[in-house]
């Protein structure tokens, strides 16, 4: 059997990736790799299970020692090259990453790719320029502290952004001199394989980097519940996430965890309609599949009636399509499990009494996973479709009257990851900011993200932060060394 798929034109070999060497799986089981555009099979991709996690765990335990007393400038240089040669393979990557999950090739060309060679240069950069803590007495003994290298890592990835998040992990922990097993998404997994193969090319040792392909409780289990592994950094659902951190438990493995999110996009009474409507339109991005997104729209009730006509006119331009085509701004779902859980959200929204003021169904003429971008109202707070993340084109309105109430309905779901605030008044948004519980705020602008900030969830949208140092706290062993001044030397040489 061939274990190299063609891929928009180009070979993808689709094997694990373990010990500087393409492996099929053990048992010799594959499973079938779909583009959400069509349908079509991309690639039988290998699946693996505990053989293989073994093997890759215990293949970055043997590089750990190897790659940890690599100096900085070394494993930056690594980095670098690694960010060269995504730059290298842009088109092919974008490419790639489109046909396997469905997302804008156009913002895979001038967004996401270029984010990815950036997560290499940022962490290289940040470990040889940003990393240091200044060193501090204590009664004449000096503290000073340091980042060592934690061990082998297991990386956990989904669908959504596979190659995005995949170097958001990969690049830090690789900087702080850890070893890495990753595991990508079963139904985006295939930008992962080229990435192993441009960091071998990069100089990256054999072991250093590992790709472990599979189903999560084939794949990701025996990987998150392996002893030897250092820390485990997971973005995903929040019912992953629990599994994950039972199995972390048993080693009390430190463990990130990047999860759903329900955010509210508010949009105050003293705001700039024009920009409210754009920002809330932005929510449709990647058909819904992310989990920043902005999913309730809170808007005071004096101004509920003129954004809902806007916001319907902006939306209703919005062009439905294949996702390769430039002109297209929403493509479709990634898999038929996905459009079938976001209309059975709708349909139970609106059996219980909501309202589908646009969309509400399939598009079936363009294909069998695109989805209406949707606006439900009429909603209550402890409706479903207002408490629970959909993670597909719909969006819900809920009106307030007061900051109190839109603060309440704000903070009234179990998650916290993320919150937009529109308003013409800058102390208006400091009053209402500092009293969201979210990781991220924005205020009049959307999904800037700066590598340097924290980034996390709150409540159930995640435990711990990464970004900048954040990142290198998680990664790295922080070690305190204290050492007398003045006595106890002896003389040497
Ligand atoms: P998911 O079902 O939780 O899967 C995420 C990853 O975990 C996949 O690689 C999955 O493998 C693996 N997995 C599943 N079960 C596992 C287990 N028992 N042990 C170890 N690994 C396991 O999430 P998804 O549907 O792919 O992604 C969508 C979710 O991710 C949404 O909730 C979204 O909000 C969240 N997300 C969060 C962020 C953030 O930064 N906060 C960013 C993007 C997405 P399989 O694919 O084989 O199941
Ligand atoms: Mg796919």
């Amino acid at each position: 059997m061939s274990h190299t798929a063609t891929v928009a034109g180009i070979p993808v070999d689709t094997r694990h990736w373990i010990g500087g060497r393409r492996v099929a799986s053990a048992s010799g089981a594959t499973f079938t790799d779909h583009s959400p555009i069509d349908g079509a099979a991309l690639a039988e991709v290998s699946r693996g299970g505990a053989e293989e996690a073994d093997a890759a765990v215990a293949a970055a335990k043997a590089a750990f020692p190897g790659w940890a007393a690599t100096g900085p400038a070394e494993r930056a240089r690594i980095l670098h090259a690694i960010a060269d040669g995504v730059e290298k393979r842009l088109e092919e990557l974008a490419q790639i990453e489109t046909l396997d999950n469905g997302a804008l090739l156009r913002s895979h060309r001038r967004g996401v790719m270029p984010r990815v060679a950036h997560n290499f240069r940022f962490f290289a950069d940040w470990l040889t320029n940003e990393l240091s803590h200044p060193d501090f007495d204590t009664n004449t003994r000096r503290n000073h502290v340091s980042w060592d290298p934690a061990g082998p890592c297991v990386l956990i990835t989904p669908w959504n952004a596979p190659l995005m998040m995949e170097s958001w992990k990969v690049a830090p922990a690789l900087a702080a001199g850890n070893t890495v097993v990753l595991k990508p998404a079963e139904w985006s997994p295939l930008t992962a394989s080229l990435l192993a193969d441009i960091a071998h090319r990069a100089g990256l040792p054999a072991g250093v980097l590992n790709l472990v392909q599979g189903y999560g409780a084939e794949a990701g289990r025996p990987l998150v519940e392996h002893p030897d592994v250092r820390r485990i950094s997971f973005t995903g659902s929040v019912p992953t996430a629990r599994h994950i951190a039972a199995a972390a438990a048993a080693n009390l493995t430190p463990t990130s965890l990047e999860l759903g999110g329900k955010s509210p996009l508010l949009v105050l009474a003293d705001a700039d309609l024009a920009l409210a409507v754009e920002l809330a339109v932005e929510q449709y991005d990647n058909a819904g599949q992310v989990c920043l997104a902005g999913t309730r729209l809170l808007v005071h009730e004096s101004v509920a009636a003129e954004f809902t006509r806007r916001f319907v006119e902006r939306a209703n331009a919005l062009v439905q399509g294949d996702p390769r085509d430039p002109a297209t701004d929403i493509g479709p779902t990634i898999h038929p499990r996905q459009l079938e859980r976001v209309d059975g959200f709708v349909r139970r929204a609106i059996a219980a009494g909501g309202t589908a003021v646009i969309g509400g169904s399939p598009r079936h003429d363009l294909g069998d996973l695109y989805y209406r971008p949707t606006l439900l109202t009429g909603l209550p707070q402890d409706a479903e479709a207002v408490q629970e993340e959909i993670f597909g084109p719909v969006l819900t309105l809920q009106t307030f009257a007061s900051d109190d109430e839109a603060v309440a309905l704000a903070n009234g779901t179990r998650f916290g990851l993320a919150a937009t605030v529109v308003t013409g008044d800058r102390k208006h948004a400091d009053l209402v900011t500092g009293r969201l519980v979210a990781g991220t705020v924005w205020v009049n602008c959307f999904y800037v993200r700066d590598l340097r900030a924290p980034f996390g969830g709150s409540r159930q949208s995640g435990a711990g932060r990464e970004g900048g140092t954040w990142s290198f706290d998680f990664y790295c062993d922080i070690k305190n060394t204290v050492t007398a001044q003045e006595a106890g030397w002896t003389r040497h040489g």
